[in-house]
């Protein structure tokens, strides 16, 4: 199965049933976006590092499957920030799948913002706003303090940290949806005090697996409330985030 290289409609048929098996229906432009959206991924990985999967399977079980997991706990939410999107992941997957909702992917890295708005473009996806900066200064620079109804992120930073860069984004009563591997545990007990100074609370541990070739990966996915207004003292600056997690 893995380095398989699959056909335009082999890759849409493992896709739509890779999906169905987990109850996520995709209809043919999702799966014709999500199929255009590979090949502009892999075309530009040889140019610029965006993924350490490449193989076609791959691409389906643990970037597009995985982050369309973030369906499950997903409700009336309808405005997102995706706080280090990298190559999209899971934000424009999440934006291919919910048309009629408005997804903000935000990077440090501008040439995984280039490659971001080649795939908009290029895919016409109109619910798509990209911003190139750090989350700890944008939030204050673009006047983005509790404006989304939930942030979203994969693979970022250890969850006390990641809490301080994504909650200050979410409003009063919305969530942060953390995606996490099977360590998150671990990282629940160092965030407590994080969870009290940013007024948080988790309310909900999503646990999925997948398994290639006979490897089993099991990850979790956190829907951690905001409860309160964060105090504007926070998010502080990158470096006292990295010498004093909260
Ligand atoms: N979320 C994507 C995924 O799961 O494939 C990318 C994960 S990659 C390991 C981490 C990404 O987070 C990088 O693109 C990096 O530039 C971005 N990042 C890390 N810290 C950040 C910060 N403070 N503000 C904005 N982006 C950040």
């Amino acid at each position: 199965m893995k380095n398989e290289s699959l056909s335009k409609e082999e890759f849409k048929e493992k896709l739509c049933k890779e999906a169905s098996n987990k109850n996520i229906n995709l209809s043919d432009e999702q799966l014709e976006k999500l199929y255009q959206y590979k090949e502009l991924l892999v075309e530009w990985n040889e140019k610029i590092n965006l993924t350490a999967i490449t193989d076609d399977y791959g691409i389906i079980v643990k970037h597009f499957i995985d982050c369309l997991e973030c369906t499950k706990v997903i409700k009336n939410e309808e405005t997102f920030i995706d706080v280090g999107t990298g190559a999209g992941f899971p934000g424009l997957v999440l934006a291919i799948f919910y048309p009629n909702k408005e997804f903000t992917l935000l990077d440090a890295l501008n040439k995984r913002l280039i490659f971001l708005e080649e795939v908009i473009n290029k895919l016409n996806i109109k619910n798509v706003k990209i911003i190139h900066g750090r989350a700890e200064e944008i939030v204050r620079i673009n006047n983005l303090y509790q404006s989304f109804d939930a942030s979203v992120s994969r693979a970022v930073a250890q969850l006390p940290i990641l809490l301080e860069y994504t909650s200050p984004y979410v409003k009063v009563g919305g969530k942060c949806i953390v995606m996490k591997g099977d360590n998150v545990e671990e990282e629940i007990k160092l965030s407590n005090n994080a969870l009290n100074i940013l007024n948080l609370k988790i309310n909900d541990k999503y646990e999925y697996s997948y398994t290639i070739d006979n490897e089993v990966y099991n990850r979790v996915i956190l829907c951690v409330e905001k409860c309160d207004d964060t105090n504007t003292r926070y998010p502080r600056n990158y470096g006292q985030i990295k010498k004093k997690p909260l």
